[in-house]
């Protein structure tokens, strides 16, 4: 019994927000690894501490 499967897609892109603790910076993300990199980013040229919040899943249109 052969199972090809690849674990390079196995869920929905999740939705981020990035906020930032020492000022109003916000940023969405498509993913885990781009928060990560906004992030990343941020701190490097502010030296803030950011955190990000997983959005729930689209389910609604606002
Ligand atoms: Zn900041």
């Amino acid at each position: 019994m052969a199972t090809k499967e690849t674990a390079s897609s196995h869920e929905e892109t999740k939705r981020f927000l990035v906020e930032c603790n020492g000022c109003s910076y916000e940023r969405s993300a498509d993913g885990r690894l781009e928060a990560t990199r906004i992030g990343n980013d941020h701190r490097r040229e502010t030296g803030h501490e950011l955190v990000a919040i997983e959005l729930p899943p689209t389910s609604r249109n606002a």
